[in-house]
């Protein structure tokens, strides 16, 4: 991390655990494909298997239920076009705030798609998606993600999984932002199929799973070789799957962390509206991520915002802004019905492992100087 900086932004990646970059570098140095027989393609499988092990055991599937992909957002393509491909649904059903990776993939897989609306603290409508399976008989492959990105709000996946269930269709979720921050279980929740992403979790971008009920056999997106037992073709990317592994142990190993991120994303929403009276705290009737607070000051644009911290030394994002700089509005808060007005004003602050409470207390700070500027009118420090 650069000295001096309080980075608040994990929910868009978190710094990599020391464990992962030692699992990437060590990964570096070899030099075997895994696939060839000899001793160096052994040295580079047996990375692979260990990370197919360590990552199984985080979100509670067997490990050769676990395919390495670039990332959730092949994880989501591959879980949505190889079930449709496959034959297993006949369309698809999406959250309103899925990320863009799921709503897109379901928007473009060639099947019909649906969208299950969200009330206002973004929490999907469990009538709504029992009515859309109720309407139609065909099986549909249901997508909702365990939490969201922007707000943190914690979707109701047993109760999902219960209603696709009774309605004989498949349940994939998005886990990216959960895993590693709450218990998990893919066999033990009954899910069809769940991603993860490496960066999310402290291991290397570009690194992520798709983990499958046994089974099931999706439809392959990438076709050669046949690596991944034929689920995803291309030399396996041995570096970010071992650092991934590698961070899936050690984030399964500190999950207590999360009570002390709690305790420490309360202080600071507590201070930010003490600071700002209107200040609205989006998803906060809810249950949500306790690393995660999306915070909405009416009538301030959020990039401004987020101009004003990084100068003052602190990393956030505004509301969407997973993409790399991207500012527009926000799907989910939209479909939360958050006035455009509020929304607009809307940045993530976002904790993790290595926040500290003097991170805590220069972001609170920063934000009562950051207020008191926009009174007087002078919104960014010189
Ligand atoms: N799903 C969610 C909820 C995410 O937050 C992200 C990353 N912003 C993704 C999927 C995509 O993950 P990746 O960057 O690994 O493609």
């Amino acid at each position: 991390m650069t000295e001096g900086r309080t980075y608040l932004d994990y929910n868009a990646s978190a710094p990599m655990h020391d464990a992962a970059r030692d699992a990437v570098l060590c990964a570096l140095a070899l030099s075997g494909n895994p696939s060839s027989v000899h001793a160096e393609g052994r040295a580079a499988r047996a990375l692979v298997e260990t990370a197919r092990a360590q990552v199984g055991q985080l979100v509670g599937a067997a490990a050769e239920d676990v395919t390495f992909t670039s990332g959730a957002t092949e994880a989501n393509a591959l879980a949505i076009h190889g079930a449709i491909a496959a034959g297993h649904a006949a369309r698809v059903v999406v959250s309103a705030t899925e990320h863009p990776s799921v709503l897109d993939a379901a928007r473009q897989c060639g099947a019909a798609c649906e969208v299950v609306p969200v009330d206002g603290e973004g929490i999907v409508d469990l009538g709504a998606l029992a009515r859309i399976l109720d309407a139609d008989p065909a099986p549909a492959l249901v997508c909702v993600m365990h939490a969201n990105n922007e707000t943190g709000a914690i979707q109701p996946i047993d109760d999902v999984v219960r209603i696709v269930r009774e309605h004989g269709s498949l349940v994939h979720v998005d886990a990216v932002q959960t895993a590693g921050k709450m218990p998990l279980s893919l066999d033990g929740q009954g899910i069809d199929s769940l991603s993860v992403s490496g960066h999310k979790i402290g291991g290397p971008k570009g690194a992520g799973a798709l983990a499958t009920r046994a089974g099931l056999a999706l439809a392959p997106m990438l076709h050669g070789g046949g690596q991944e037992r034929r689920r995803r073709s291309g030399t396996e990317n041995v570096p970010g799957i071992a650092g991934l592994g590698a961070a899936a142990e050690t984030v399964l190993s500190q999950s207590k962390d999360m009570m002390r991120l709690a305790a420490l994303r309360d202080r600071l929403e507590t201070e930010a509206v003490a600071a700002a009276p209107g200040l609205v705290v989006l998803s906060g009737g809810v249950a949500r991520l306790s690393n995660t607070s999306c915070l909405a000051l009416p009538g301030a644009r959020a990039e401004t915002l987020v101009i004003a911290l990084d100068l003052a030394g602190i990393a956030v994002s505004s509301g969407a802004a997973c993409s790399s700089g991207k500012v527009g509005e926000s799907h989910v808060l939209a479909a939360m019905g958050v006035d455009r007005s509020v929304a607009d004003g809307a940045i993530r602050v976002s904790l993790g492992w290595r926040t500290t409470q003097e991170d805590v207390d220069r972001f609170v700070v920063a934000w009562r100087e950051l207020v008191a500027r926009r009174r007087t009118g002078n919104e960014i420090a010189a």
